[in-house]
């Protein structure tokens, strides 16, 4: 029995080798000229950058794939766990470093701001709570089963809701748990993991320092599109076939079924089983025709999007390692304004440099920048002019805090807005995560991964449940290959 996955973002590679492993004869039919859409990679005047995702958690998700195929991770794909989480640095030169050890982060915070030696360390045990008692349930299963509902995990979790913060803002419960103001931003910026907003986004994600803290991040030896090239060889050693430059127009459906795809290229081709990678609101918008809209589901609010600078510069910043955040000082007026669609006079800003840990990232004496500023999903913005002011303001904001002459030392750059996310992956408005979490009701709200009205159709990816990021992504294919039926 045939299937085809529309899209090879890290979804859709992951949906291809479970289907795979059910029995199916699965290709994969790409847009773009190579795998991994958010996930994939470039290289520039000697350097190479990660185009999209940095921090690398959950990595049990890939291990487990390879394990499903009867082969050991290990001998495919290597990653180490890293022991500084992020370094924080403020305008007014206080500085922290998070360890992922939760003890040494927390007496790390009371030396720096004066608080209890264990303030940090309940939050994140507060944090973790939420985690075993809900988060995971919810993470790993269907919303829509009646199953789902029934299951003694999802019944114990329900008798544990008002414990869970549904009712107040994250900003909120932080605000309570952490005290001081510095604190409080930085388990606000929790929100950004998906795209959402602190001062709107429940309570029950501040459950997402669990991930960080306490599961740990980790760095692939190769880079973070070690995790897409990895998985499309073992997608290929079991037999699917990769099309790229493939770009789907149509898909053909009759009855209670889909029945084929049809190319841009014309060609058509039949599918048993069709699993969509592509963003779901332009799955409906613009590959299927004459069914039902899922119009509640795609009305919902974007997560929101970000501005890229590649930066390739020369010089050694001995302060930098992975995952650095330099914060606005005035956090709300920050996320007043993407709300807003517009980015404030001051924002926040992510520099990640991977070429201190990843040999040949970039040529002698240089390193490679993945800097990243939050930013609105597209609403027709003038992006070159935000460009110009958002580059100004961040070079300037960078050299001040760590007192060097940033300006002058970047060799080479490369830019991504938010409409170019949304022409190079085919995410609707360039969301980074698919619908944000900005309601306690989100999540159920997020398209489900198998289709109501035909039996053969299943979705994958960031933009349906249980959401976006490299983790939910996968998880998506292991929820939906649950729900395939086998072939015959
Ligand atoms: C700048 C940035 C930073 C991020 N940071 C992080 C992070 O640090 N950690 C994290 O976990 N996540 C992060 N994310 C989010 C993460 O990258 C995504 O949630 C995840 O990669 C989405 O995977 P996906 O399976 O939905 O596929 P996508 O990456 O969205 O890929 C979909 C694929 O479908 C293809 N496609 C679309 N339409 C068609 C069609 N008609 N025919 C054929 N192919 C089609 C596209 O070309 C694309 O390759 C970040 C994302 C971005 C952009």
């Amino acid at each position: 029995m045939r299937a085809i996955v529309i899209g090879a973002g890290i979804g859709g590679i992951a949906a291809a080798i479970r289907a795979s492993q059910l029995g199916y004869e699965v290709t994969v039919f790409e847009s773009s000229n190579g795998p991994g859409g958010k996930l994939s990679s470039f290289e520039q005047d000697g350097y190479r950058f990660d185009r999209g995702p940095s921090l690398f958690t959950m990595p049990q998700y890939v291990d487990e794939l390879f394990e499903l195929c009867g082969e050991n991770p290990k001998d495919h794909f290597h990653y180490k766990r890293e022991e500084v989480v992020c370094r924080y640095f403020w305008d007014d030169n206080d500085r922290l470093v998070a360890y992922a050890d939760p003890e040494l982060f927390s007496k790390e915070a009371a030396a720096v701001f004066d608080v209890d030696a264990d303030l940090v360390l309940k939050a994140l045990k507060a944090s973790e709570k939420k985690y075993i008692y809900s988060g995971r349930t919810f993470l790993e299963k269907p919303l829509h089963k009646l199953n789902t509902w029934l299951s003694k995990d999802v019944l114990a979790a329900l008798s544990r809701l008002t414990q869970m913060d549904l009712n107040d803002t994250m900003h909120e419960v932080n605000k309570r748990q952490l005290q001081h103001p510095k604190l409080v931003q930085l388990f606000d910026r929790f929100a950004t993991y998906n795209g959402s907003n602190p001062y709107q986004a429940p309570g029950i994600l501040t459950v997402i320092p669990t991930f960080e803290h306490l599961i740990g991040t980790f760095l692939p030896k190769r880079g973070m599109f070690d995790i897409t090239a990895s998985l499309v060889g073992l997608a290929e050693r079991q037999g699917v076939r990769f099309q790229f430059n493939k770009p789907v127009a149509n898909v053909q459906h009759s009855g209670d079924q889909v029945t084929a795809v049809e190319l841009e290229n014309g060609e058509t081709h039949k599918a048993d089983l069709l699993i969509n990678n592509s963003d779901v609101h332009f799955f409906y918008q613009n590959l299927i025709k004459d069914v039902k809209l899922p119009k509640r589901t795609l009305a919902q609010e974007r997560s929101t999007s970000a501005v890229i600078f590649y930066w390739g510069v020369r010089g050694d910043f001995d302060e930098l390692g992975l995952h650095n955040i330099f914060f606005a000082n005035d956090y709300k007026a920050e996320f007043e304004a993407l709300q807003s669609g517009s980015i404030a006079d001051d924002f926040t800003v992510y520099v990640n440099v991977t070429s201190k840990y990843i040999e040949g990232e970039a040529p002698a004496g240089t390193e490679n920048w993945f800097v990243m500023v939050n930013a609105p999903y597209d609403r027709g913005q003038d992006w070159q002019e935000e460009i110009k002011r958002i580059r100004e303001h961040t070079i300037s904001k960078l050299s001040k805090v760590m007192s060097k002459d940033l300006r002058s030392a970047i060799e080479t750059e490369r830019t991504w807005t938010p409409p170019g996310i949304q022409e190079d992956t085919g995410s609707y408005l360039g969301a980074l995560y698919g619908t944000s979490s900005n309601s306690k009701f989100a999540a159920f709200f997020r398209h489900r991964n198998e289709s109501k009205q035909f039996k053969n159709l299943f979705f994958v990816g960031g933009s349906v449940h249980p959401g976006g990021g490299v983790p939910l992504a996968l998880l998506s294919a292991k929820i939906a290959a649950d729900l395939i039926p086998r072939p015959a």
